[in-house]
């Protein structure tokens, strides 16, 4: 069957040169979540649920919905979705090709008079991206009911108090600590979304089929030493918090290299977020914060770098100057994606002759929070050389319109999915 019989390209195009306008102008493609741009953004979402005369709604987690009601009356419901937020210096693609093609879906079956036995809604979830609140996938974590007092009370560099922000964009924080009721009513959530890897493209694979997602944890390590004059404490007196950031960070690199190695599995840390105060050239670093973002298919793993760092750290405070402390702040756990969901998705990938496989993902999603508690997977579409999280990130507007294609007969097939 060919694709474009059901995925709309000229429409898909248009909606990605639409968000990309969206952005702060010195620094494209910047929407950060909460940020003026991203409210801007929201709105022209808002005006596409309008055209496709959906019932618009924001739900507790601050995620806007656009629903798309059965014919028949019930509280069924298949949800597709992903984030239109961006890194700083963030690309086109990531997040917005899954909103915009769940748009098409809908159009899709609006356009064709389908009428289905469940809903259908297209979400964007809440601030997907890691943020200066150190949490990622603030509305998807708020439909699996994971957001706790500590992540929603925390304030970013601003002083600004993420559950107030939820608050201001329709949310309520204050309903956010268990699961949401509709959790019961899904039936599958679903999720396109460029690989943000080459694996697609270097074996010219139309559609890769996720099977799992990493955890993924957050850790701040805060040094303390003593800020003072670069000129009058001598090189003996300091205690110099940058200077010990330094060797942690190498540590923490070569700790995760000799894992990987170890375990022959997915594992990556990274610390790519530094706070030095008071960041002056002639005042020494009194006070420094790194954080690390540390990603692994396997629990040992894990904890065997955690363990490791700890004990690291312990040694270093009984010599140094300087007391270092580890604090975690965010956890998603190694998913699975369904099983039923993936066969399904393999014959609607098939239906059109596409090539497929089944892959791992190396980035989280909203999809990894959803499936802790509901039937939730996701299909990647190639992106150049692998490129993600910069502005040179792009995908063929055809690729993305495939992946469309595969996400429309997949909820056709969903009608009987039990
Ligand atoms: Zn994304």
């Amino acid at each position: 069957m060919d694709f474009n019989n059901f995925s709309n390209i000229s429409f898909i195009e248009k909606g990605i040169n639409d968000l990309e306008k969206i952005t702060e102008p010195d620094r494209p493609y910047t929407r950060i979540v909460f940020s003026k741009e991203f409210y801007q953004a929201r709105d022209w979402l808002t005006e596409q649920f309008n055209l496709l005369d959906l019932t618009i709604s924001t739900d507790e987690a601050g995620n806007l919905i656009g629903l798309y009601n059965s014919k028949v009356k019930t509280d069924k419901i298949v949800i597709i979705g992903s984030h239109i937020d961006t890194v700083p210096s963030g690309g086109r693609y990531d997040g917005i090709a899954g909103v915009v093609s769940a748009l098409n879906v809908i159009k899709y079956i609006k356009e064709h008079n389908i009428d289905l036995p469940f809903n259908l809604a297209v979400y964007d979830y809440l601030g997907e991206e890691l943020n200066d609140w150190g949490i990622s996938c603030i509305g998807s974590r708020g439909i699996a009911g994971v957001l706790n007092n500590d992540i929603l009370s925390r304030a970013d560099s601003s002083r600004r108090v993420l559950s107030q922000e939820i608050d201001k964009i329709g949310g309520n924080s204050k309903l956010l600590n268990n699961p949401f009721p509709i959790i019961k009513n899904i039936i599958a959530c679903l999720e396109l979304h460029i690989e943000q890897g080459k694996v697609l493209e270097n074996n010219k694979i139309d559609i890769g089929i996720v099977r799992s997602i990493p955890s993924i944890s957050r850790y701040t390590v805060t040094i303390s030493g003593q800020a003072g004059h670069s000129g009058t404490i001598l090189m003996n007196q300091r205690a110099d918090a940058l200077v010990l950031a330094s060797e942690i960070i190498i540590f923490v690199n070569k700790l995760a290299l000799k894992l990987s190695r170890k375990s022959n599995q997915h594992f990556v840390a990274t610390i790519g977020k530094i706070n030095v105060y008071p960041n002056s050239a002639a005042i020494i670093p009194g006070l420094v914060e790194l954080t690390i973002d540390l990603r692994a298919v396997s629990n040992n793993s894990r904890d065997q770098f955690i363990n490791t760092l700890e004990k690291k750290i312990i040694s270093i405070n009984e010599v140094s100057e300087c007391n270092t402390t580890l604090k975690d702040i965010a956890y998603a756990p190694y998913v699975e994606m369904n099983k039923e969901l993936n066969i399904l998705f393999k014959s609607s990938s098939d239906y059109f002759g596409f090539s497929s496989n089944i892959m791992d993902s190396g980035a989280g999603h909203d999809t990894a929070q959803l499936a802790r508690v509901v039937p939730a997977s996701m299909i990647f579409i190639p992106c150049k050389d692998g490129l993600s999280h910069c502005p040179e990130e792009f995908a063929e507007t055809s690729d993305i319109a495939k992946g469309t294609a595969v996400l429309i007969k997949m909820v056709l097939n969903l009608v009987n999915f039990k």
